[in-house]
């Protein structure tokens, strides 16, 4: 026990709340107004062969978006062009002979190191030359690319990563392969939203299911797009499944510990889109609406957790960060001192947590500073988080 206190857990998540940050000023009713569905159609036209694309300037369409046919490359190449035409850099991530993702960033101005990700698979099945994969799922790939489209000039604190996921079908390995080197450029999660089947609603309940496991902050990521959808009268009847299942790629995400939360139409519930995996899941089975609500709610989503940064939030210990902070001696008595590596160390602060993540004191401290804890302090294993410019450093201290 003493010995695994000295180490980075990476696999521990602490719960608070950033009430000492002021949240930004951000319209989201202007966000929700924007998402357009003539744009979400379109999109999916264009991912399902209906529309043309324009792939390095040669028309072309995509009529199979499985990973063993050639439309998945057309299908990578018709996002890579339009996230750069909203004027996004763009990142490949092969993973596998057959395997790449595509990510467009939007760097945060404040903290460009906190990253917020929408994402959605754009491989498909069934394994046919015409697999148009229209619900399944054009639909989640086109949110995002609207995403991308409505947040391109609005500036936001935090990044956002537009992800695009290969080879889900296979079993999540385009997410599951980000998902575990995530954070090896230090940066930190602070949530991730799954889009994946979002326009089938034959009985025009109009239920969608978000689902949600008890993993870092999931829950209160959930909580939040819940309120988005009372607050905004985007009008879906949510329901939460809580443990959420295994089969999308926010799964990849739970795995490693991180926070996210995912959206879509009823999948465990009964009104079930029965062209799911075959040639004929395509457009003409959409309810628009839903379709539109869905990506509504998806975005303002997006577009609240890359922005309040009085949310609470979940941070995950950085295996990543051991290097620039030193914090001993740990198991302590009274004192503890930490030192910091930091370039810029015109901004730090600590503040200590119990294990539940309840705050219990702070201040700004100095570099190298020894901070002394209060008598009060029962004996046990607390949560001390060094806060600076650029990183939030989380560690749990042990009190002897
Ligand atoms: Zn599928």
């Amino acid at each position: 026990m003493k010995l695994l206190l000295q180490f980075w857990i990476a696999t521990t998540f602490i719960f608070f709340s950033f009430s000492n940050t002021k949240a930004e000023e951000i319209d989201l009713q202007d966000i929700v107004n924007k998402v357009n569905l003539d744009s979400l159609i379109e999109n999916v036209n264009q991912l399902t062969g209906r529309s043309t694309v324009y792939i390095q300037g040669v028309a072309d369409t995509i009529v199979s978006r499985h990973y063993l046919h050639i439309g998945n490359e057309k299908a990578f190449q018709f996002l890579k062009n339009r996230i750069h035409d909203y004027g996004y850099a763009t990142d490949s991530m092969v993973f596998s002979a057959t395997g790449k993702n595509l990510l467009g960033i939007k760097e945060g101005e404040l903290y460009p190191k906190r990253v917020v990700i929408i994402g959605a698979h754009y491989d498909d099945l069934p394994n046919s030359p015409k697999a148009p994969g229209a619900d399944d799922n054009a639909s989640g790939v086109s949110a995002v690319l609207e995403a991308a489209r409505v947040l391109k000039d609005i500036s936001l604190p935090y990044t956002i990563v537009f992800a695009f996921w290969d080879e889900e079908e296979r079993g999540l390995l385009g997410s599951a392969a980000y998902t575990s080197s995530f954070g090896k450029n230090n940066d930190t999660l602070i949530g991730y939203i799954n889009l994946d089947m979002i326009a089938w609603d034959e009985n025009l309940d109009n239920n969608v299911e978000l689902h949600v496991r008890p993993v870092a902050n999931s829950l209160d990521l959930a909580g939040t797009i819940q309120n988005i959808n009372e607050d905004y009268q985007i009008g879906l009847k949510i329901q939460v499944i809580n443990p959420g299942s295994g089969d999308s790629d926010y799964a990849s995400f739970w795995k490693n510990n991180y926070p996210a939360v995912g959206l879509n139409e009823e999948y465990m519930g009964t009104d079930f889109n029965p062209y799911w995996h075959t040639s004929s899941d395509i457009i003409d089975f959409f309810n628009f609406q839903y379709f539109h609500k869905i990506s509504q709610l998806a975005i303002a989503s997006l577009a609240k957790f890359a922005s309040d940064t009085s949310i609470s939030v979940g941070i995950s210990e950085n295996k990543y960060l051991s290097d620039n902070i030193k914090v001993y001696p740990n198991p302590f008595s009274d004192k503890i001192v930490v030192k910091i590596a930091e370039q810029d160390q015109s901004v730090l602060s600590f503040s200590l947590f119990d294990l539940r993540g309840k705050y219990i004191l702070g201040e700004n401290i100095q570099n190298q500073q020894e901070i002394s804890l209060p008598n009060y302090l029962a004996k046990g294993n607390y949560i001390l988080k060094i806060q600076s410019k650029e990183h939030i450093y989380i560690q749990k201290i042990c009190k002897q």
